[in-house]
């Protein structure tokens, strides 16, 4: 496969799970627009090693994706730089553990802002430029979230829950157009997202480290492993080809079997 002049945008990539679907797909060819927060001369870093491993481009537009107007800026910015978005990768994504009744109110605005609302505002805004193609591949990360449910995270779930519901009439919209739009949902990667969650789950459960990582994060993971961010990326390589043309709507879980249960 190669994904040489086409462009894809990715939400949240200057770490993690996003971070490897850019390589994943500049490593195809592809022109790849990363976005995020983070140190401003790491983030450059990336960005040329990004260029250098097929020679496509890569731009860097590093908008706060909480709020519309940013989304907006970022989009135009793509549309300057390559004539639009080939393949939205809508990743961008925060958490925030806490039991119901005490969940701060600007957290589940920022959770639903973040790993929801921005989404929606992306592929509103990338639709022309797929259907124009009569080409196009909107990835979300979802999650395991996004089909099963824990405590103390309910702005999460509910912003995966519904991104998998907004993916499906996405997906039914764009149907005759060869546009696909499809959910990765992961189990726990060992991402900053994890690691950064794990204080606040010791507070809510009064666990030690260990006991979160082996009792709860992967306790509902058959396989005992986290799943790698290369899992994640190769699955989203997989959803850019043409052998996944026929895959719209679907939720695949790369889960080491924890919604099989
Ligand atoms: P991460 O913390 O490594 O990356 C999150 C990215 O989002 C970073 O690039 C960060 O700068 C960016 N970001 C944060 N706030 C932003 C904002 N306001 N505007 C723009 N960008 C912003 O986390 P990750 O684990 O790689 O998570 C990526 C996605 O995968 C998220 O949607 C997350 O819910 C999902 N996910 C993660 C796991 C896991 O176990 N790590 C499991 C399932 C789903």
């Amino acid at each position: 496969m190669t994904l040489q002049g086409k462009t894809a945008l990715i939400t949240g990539s200057t770490s993690g799970i996003g971070l490897a679907y850019a390589k994943a797909l500049a490593g195809e060819g592809a022109n790849v627009v990363i976005n995020g927060f983070g140190d401003a001369d790491a983030i450059e870093k990336e960005r040329q090693a990004l260029e250098q491993i097929s020679g496509a481009k890569a731009l860097y537009s590093g908008h706060d994706l909480t709020k519309p107007e940013e989304i907006e800026a970022m989009m135009k910015e793509a549309a300057a730089a390559f004539g639009g978005v080939d393949i939205l990768i809508n990743n961008a994504g925060v958490q925030h553990v806490a039991p119901v009744e005490d969940f701060p109110v600007d957290k589940w605005n920022l959770i639903i802002a973040l790993n929801l609302t921005s989404a929606f505002h992306t592929t509103r805004l990338a639709i022309p430029y797929m259907k124009e193609k009569k080409w196009g591949r909107i990835i979300q990360t979802a999650s395991a979230h996004s089909l099963v449910a824990s405590p103390f995270k309910s702005a999460y779930v509910t912003a995966k829950h519904g991104i998998a519901g907004f993916t499906k009439t996405v997906a039914l919209e764009l149907a005759t157009f060869g546009v696909t739009a499809n959910c990765i949902s992961p189990g726990y990667v060992w991402t900053p997202l994890v690691e950064n969650q794990i204080p606040d789950t010791m507070k809510a459960r009064n666990m030690t480290r260990e006991q979160v990582m082996n009792d709860v994060l992967l306790a509902g993971q058959p396989t005992k492993q986290f799943v790698t961010v290369e899992q994640v990326a190769a699955t989203a390589l997989f959803l850019c080809s043409d052998g996944a043309a026929n895959i719209t709507g679907a939720n695949i879980p790369v889960d080491g079997g924890w919604t099989a249960q």
